[in-house]
């Protein structure tokens, strides 16, 4: 690293700390089961494993075996291959259905994840009488937004009468539990459904899910959530919430690749519901019947039931690498890593801010139990040659005009010293930049 380490005094103290908590880090070798970016010499400060996750080592043996498999039984890979390729969402569901807190017949890997909104909205946003409305938090991921405008014009409604778009109050930047329930009693019975993320892209905030399913039942409404950035990143428990359905992608926190196969949750309540709305495909109906070819569809119970087509093979080879560092690290060792990291960011933060006399104002809930790994970071009076520094230093972190800094310390991959080393170079960016 060419930046002075020792041009702030505190500097010191956090390389110190780090190097001790490292060394106490139970699940610190789990950082060798990934590929961490080179840069220089060294390797990069990569805190964007929110968008895209890091390569599991183990990804390559996983997809050179399905492409041995192909080459070796061509289509009889489907039952002879090493994974039968016929069953081959389910290689996921058990690991899926830990990470977020479900029965395994709750889950399913499918298909992506907008594409799994879509197909849940339409079994559970379904608008009747004067029960119309569907809630989405606004500023939500402009695919959520974009999926849940189309839906309701599916059903010929105008969203300015029947999107509700929840807002945080007048100079906050979070919801408060508070209000999200409030506003629900008040739509009341002309609430169908409630749609909001797990945990918010652009503040980090972890939402309150349980509270929130709670109040949409007691109006009567359906309750999902989409999990992008909740999904390997906080705890979660789908089933005991009363969650109704919710969806997820699985190359954020997940590391399963570009364009990974997402995962879809559906609880056990609606197993068996064939009244419900359903986009239906083969790979949906009886399993034991499915090669038979029958023009009529015998829905499969659960989760799997939503399913449409034949599972991503390729797509998902990855993911079974990454879900296997998920098995062996398990979620409760990594959420106690990660309430200590992203602490550790926060406190480092504010030393750096009050060091350099600079406004680092934090968007993310101060509350641990209100957020998880991710930290968003407003540079007041910093501009793009902030992020220019970092980049030239190795930090890979997402930057939003004017200056917002999203980050995430990730805790099956990166260390303290990563947001040690972090800090050092913010520091001097600052300096920089005054
Ligand atoms: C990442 C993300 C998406 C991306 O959608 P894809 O269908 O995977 O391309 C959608 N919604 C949210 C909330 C996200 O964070």
């Amino acid at each position: 690293m060419p930046l002075d380490h020792n041009d702030w005094t505190q500097y010191r103290e956090f390389s110190e700390a780090a190097r001790r908590r490292d060394a106490e880090d139970d699940l610190a070798a789990f950082r060798d089961r990934f590929h961490m970016p080179p840069h220089g010499d060294g390797h990069t400060l990569y805190f964007t494993g929110n968008s895209l996750g890091l390569q599991p080592v183990g990804a390559r043996d996983i997809i050179e075996g399905e492409l041995e498999d192909w080459q070796r039984f061509g289509v009889e890979a489907h039952f002879e291959g090493r994974r039968p390729w016929v069953t081959y969402h389910r290689e996921a569901t058990a690991d899926l259905a830990a990470i977020v807190g479900a029965q395994p017949e709750e889950v399913v890997a499918m298909n992506a994840l907008t594409v799994n909104l879509h197909l849940l909205l339409v079994s559970f946003y379904r608008p009747e009488g004067t029960r119309t409305k569907l809630m989405i938090e606004a500023g939500a991921f402009p695919s959520d937004r974009y999926a849940a405008l189309s839906q309701l014009r599916l059903h010929g409604l105008d969203p300015d009468e029947h999107l509700i778009e929840i807002a945080p109050r007048e100079g906050e930047h979070t919801l408060r539990t508070e209000d999200i329930t409030a506003r629900i009693a008040e739509e009341g019975d002309q609430l169908a459904c409630v749609m909001l993320c797990g945990v918010q892209y652009y503040t980090g905030q972890w939402m309150p899910m349980r509270d929130i399913t709670e109040a949409a039942h007691a109006v009567g409404a359906t309750c999902g959530f989409d999990l992008a950035h909740a999904a390997g990143n906080v705890p979660l428990q789908l089933h005991d919430w009363g969650v109704d359905f919710a969806c997820w992608c699985g190359y954020k926190y997940l590391n399963g690749g570009p364009g990974c196969t997402a995962g879809a949750f559906v609880h056990a309540r609606h197993a068996m519901k064939p009244e419900l709305n359903r986009l239906e495909g083969w790979w949906g109906h009886a399993e034991s019947r499915r090669f038979k070819m029958e023009p009529d569809f015998d829905l499969m119970p659960g989760a799997e039931g939503w399913q449409t087509s034949n599972a991503p093979v390729m797509n998902m080879a990855a993911l079974l690498a990454s879900l296997a560092e998920f098995r062996a690290a398990g979620m409760d060792r990594l959420r106690q890593k990660s309430l200590k990291l992203t602490a550790f960011l926060e406190e480092g933060i504010h030393t750096v801010a009050h060091s350099t006399g600079s406004s680092l104002e934090i968007l993310t809930p101060s509350d641990p139990e209100a957020r998880g790994c991710q930290l968003s970071v407003v540079a007041h009076g910093h501009g793009k040659a902030l992020f220019d520094h970092l980049t030239q230093n190795g930090v890979i972190v997402d930057w939003r005009e004017p200056a917002v800094i999203r980050l995430a310390p990730v805790p099956m991959y990166n260390s303290f010293g990563d947001v040690a080393e972090f800090l050092n170079v913010l520091h001097a960016g600052l300096r920089r930049d005054a």
